[in-house]
């Protein structure tokens, strides 16, 4: 693999960054943002920032400034997210472990629904709602049983599985919250998982929610939101050619096959589709050492900045943005006294040595925010290009 189309970095500003930090393309992020504005817009679909794919600042009050909502699992990511600009009235707040406390804030700030995982989760929403006499608007997460072809750590709609309701327990989940006193359902919400780049699981929910639709028609219950999730893959091999994931296509698929009811609204919540391909993480080389029959490059960014090679075996594009020598192979590797802190073998490179400064690519999502402290090192900072 060639490395001969690079991204465009300012490098003259890179020298006085210390490294490693994460570069996010504000330029990249915009035009990603007005894309997902204008293909949803063209159906009236709603649309949700996952914030947990990152939750920089200035990443969410750039998305936040174009009017999207935001979806939450924590009662932090629900704060960080009104913080940051999201009205509460556009805030959706998921997780199969929502405590009284996250509740009871996520209540206090009336945000707009809550996607329900469990019985006894609808029982304290109820109590806790009770209390502040309040009506809390819930959504039933459902697990439709569909396999989205991805990764086994990041598939999440299969039936055995800690998120959401079978499709057996709907009737049962439904009858409780027509009874309680404090619980009102506005709508249904799937999230089958993660990095989907094959569309044909797509359209196998669309077959299953049309069939829902059907059965809680026939009880009596009409739904105002259909709450489809995240999970719209991008291109990690090939991020300069492939800067977007395809909205275009991804919000037809949905148009054309399902089923909407008169009044019905549409909403999505993507993650990494939003934020990954606009963020690098930027480090420098430390070493390059010359093994017995390779040689490694030693940088200062480890798995601790970046945990998705180690984690999910995830690969990310890597190029030496500081030198345009003749291309060798490397393992690129990080500091951290892990066996498993490798960023990738046998990458072409431009020539390498100590000094120099490579970008790891896509990794505006699930970045940053999974960033940890072990051996002591400093969190990365991360960096709007607007403001460096
Ligand atoms: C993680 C998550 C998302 C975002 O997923 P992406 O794959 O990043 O688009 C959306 N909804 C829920 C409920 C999630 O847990």
């Amino acid at each position: 693999m060639g490395n001969t189309i690079k991204g465009q970095f300012p490098v003259s500003k890179f020298k006085n960054i210390e490294t490693p930090f994460y570069y996010y393309d504000a330029e990249l992020l915009r035009n990603t943002l007005t894309t997902i504005k204008e293909e949803s817009g063209k159906y009236g679909y709603k649309v949700h920032y996952a914030i947990k794919a990152n939750a920089n600042h200035d990443v969410l009050a750039l998305i936040s400034s174009y009017g999207l909502g935001a979806d939450c699992v924590s009662g932090n990511e629900v704060k960080a997210a009104i913080e940051a600009g999201f009205k509460p009235s556009d805030i959706v707040f998921a997780g199969v472990g929502k405590t009284d406390k996250e509740i009871n804030f996520a209540l206090d700030n009336d945000i707009f629904c809550f996607n329900v995982e469990s019985v006894p989760e609808l029982e304290v929403i109820n109590d806790l709602a009770t209390i502040k006499g309040k009506t809390a608007k819930v959504a039933l997460r459902i697990n439709p049983n569909i396999d989205a072809h991805t990764h086994q750590k990041i598939t999440t709609g299969l039936n055995e599985n800690k998120f959401g309701f079978s499709m057996n327990d709907i009737k049962f989940a439904a009858d409780f919250i027509a009874k309680a006193s404090n619980l009102e359902l506005i709508g249904v919400h799937f999230h089958i998982g993660s990095q989907i780049t094959d569309f044909s699981a797509y359209e196998d929910l669309c077959v299953r929610i049309n069939e829902l639709q059907d059965e809680f028609e026939s009880q009596g219950i009409t739904l105002k939101n259909i709450n489809i999730g995240g999970g719209l893959g991008i291109n990690y091999e090939h991020p300069n050619h492939f800067p977007m994931a395809d909205f275009e296509g991804y919000f037809r698929l949905f148009s054309k096959n399902l089923k909407l009811r008169e009044g019905q609204t549409l909403h999505c919540e993507p993650g990494r589709s939003v934020v990954a391909q606009c963020g690098s993480l930027i480090t420098k080389v430390t070493y390059v050492k010359q093994g017995t029959n390779k040689k490694f490059v030693i940088v200062d960014a480890g798995m601790t900045d970046l945990i998705r090679p180690a984690l999910y075996d995830a690969y990310h594009r890597i190029e030496n943005i500081t030198s345009d020598e003749q291309e060798e192979t490397y393992d690129v590797v990080g500091p951290i006294c892990e066996s498993s802190d490798v960023f990738q073998k046998e990458v072409s490179l431009n020539e390498t040595k100590r000094g120099d400064l490579l970008a790891l690519r896509s990794a505006g999502a699930y970045g940053e925010i999974m960033a940890s402290r072990y051996n002591l090192r400093d969190l990365p900072v991360g960096y709007l290009s607007d403001k460096i």
